[in-house]
């Protein structure tokens, strides 16, 4: 086809941060909001603040295994000893009521008995008998969590927008919140292009690939927990290109393709995408990555990737990432990123900004620091599947030496970026 008849990739290139503004800009959260059971929970994102309603502890407890008595007694505490009552252990109140110069065995998390205002741990207790006798001076209100101390009734505890990770759900938890209400999430339909691109389980051609990036997305999308809608491997062919958007666009709030969307002769995606208004095609000044597509069609988003497998990583994750999180609802964050030296000297041509792969690691001094992870290539994915990190470096950085100051930012699916082992 004639490709002086499509809209131009901008001809300058466009900045990553200038990218991000332009989708981030354009899209609003989602409507919709469900309740849910807090099981279900992990990795939403919270439509309407969680507001507690008890205080947290819900009681004055004790935080030491010893004896609870009031401060009033401390001095017979100290010379003669004071008697023992009873026992409050955890789920178990003591019942009774205290005499002055009266104590009780208390466990961790028992409840304080009325009366008492201090913990002594039993370190610091002399016991005879039935008689205790502190063996150091204890301050009043020592080793007690008084109600409310970590949330107090009426608080909001997450605000609306909160990702639920592990710690929120145990928070909701500890406030006895079965069930949350929570923003939908987007509906994700993707697909590949490419006539080399063969699914796996089948012989290769020759000059055919197998299709990685299906995997690497899905994954991708798996990972954040959104619903993925797998359309398969579209061939190099406008009306193939053609009918996989009219199936994404019919069940998904947004499309992802990768490949075909530079200026090749087979390059059938950005012809399609050209058919529809409200589509805008960049080269964004970033290696890897460069061309990508993005725009709407009625209620669809659309992002096309690049096709080789680490832009379509790295574009996935500084573009499409933070537009998932929007449409869920979640106030936007920038990544972290924090700046640790370079731990051997790092090649940096200038002119675009770069994302290079890379790894945390710790030197022999036990100090961390970073280094390339490999190859540079945007068809290099050994390198992707070693790194646990990017290197953000700036378009005008060149060349780097040992020792220099880089940003950093974790991969989403590091775990622990030491466990890479040593440089
Ligand atoms: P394209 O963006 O279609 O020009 O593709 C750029 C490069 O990425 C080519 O080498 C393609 O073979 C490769 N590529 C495209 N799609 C995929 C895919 N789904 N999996 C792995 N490699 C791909
Ligand atoms: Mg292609």
């Amino acid at each position: 086809m004639d490709q002086s008849a499509l809209p131009d990739c901008t001809p300058a290139s466009l900045d990553v941060e200038a990218a991000l503004a332009q989708v981030l800009d354009a899209l609003t959260p989602l409507p919709g909001s469900e309740q849910i059971a807090l099981d279900l929970a992990l990795g939403r994102v919270l439509a309407q603040p969680l507001v507690a309603a008890m205080d947290l502890q819900p009681w004055p407890n004790s935080a030491m295994d010893g004896y609870a008595f009031a401060v009033s007694d401390l001095d017979q505490a100290l010379a003669k000893g004071l008697a023992l009552a009873g026992t409050s252990m955890a789920g178990h109140p003591f019942t009774g009521t205290l005499d002055p110069g009266e104590c009780v065995r208390i466990l961790t998390g028992a409840i304080l008995p009325a009366g008492c205002d201090t913990v002594a741990m039993q370190e610091h207790v002399a016991v005879h008998g039935d008689q205790i006798r502190l063996t150091a001076n204890v301050p009043r209100g020592a080793n007690v969590r008084a109600p409310g101390e970590d949330v107090r009734t009426g608080s909001v505890v997450l605000p609306a927008g909160t990702r639920l990770g592990p710690p929120q759900i145990a928070l909701a938890a500890a406030l006895g919140q079965a069930r949350v209400v929570v923003n939908h999430r987007p509906r994700v339909a993707l697909f590949t292009s490419g006539d080399e691109l063969t699914p796996l389980g089948q012989p290769l051609a020759a000059g055919a690939i197998y299709d990685s990036n299906r995997y690497l997305l899905r994954a991708m999308l798996q990972q954040m927990g959104m619903p993925v809608i797998d359309l398969g491997i579209v061939a190099d062919d406008p009306d193939a290109v053609r009918s996989a958007f009219a199936a994404a666009r019919a069940q998904a709030d947004v499309v992802i393709s990768s490949g075909g969307v530079s200026v090749g002769d087979a390059d059938y995606v950005r012809e399609v995408f050209s058919e529809f208004g409200d589509i805008h095609f960049w080269r964004i000044a970033m290696k890897p990555g460069r061309p990508l597509a993005f725009g709407r069609l009625d209620e669809t988003w659309f992002f096309g990737l690049p096709g080789n497998p680490v832009s379509t990583a790295v574009t996935f994750l500084e573009f499409v990432r933070p537009a998932l999180c929007r449409l869920e609802g979640e106030p936007l964050t920038a990544p972290l990123r924090v700046e640790l030296p370079l731990l051997e000297p790092l090649r940096k041509a200038p002119g675009r900004m770069d994302f290079q792969r890379g790894i945390v690691a710790i030197d022999k001094d036990g100090r961390p620091g970073v280094r390339s992870a490999g190859p540079q290539g945007s068809h290099v994915m050994s390198s992707l599947a070693a790194a646990n990190c990017l290197l953000v470096l700036p378009a005008a950085s060149g060349d780097l030496p040992a020792g220099s100051l880089v940003e950093v930012e974790l991969l989403p699916w590091t775990g622990t970026p030491a466990a890479h082992g040593q440089p």
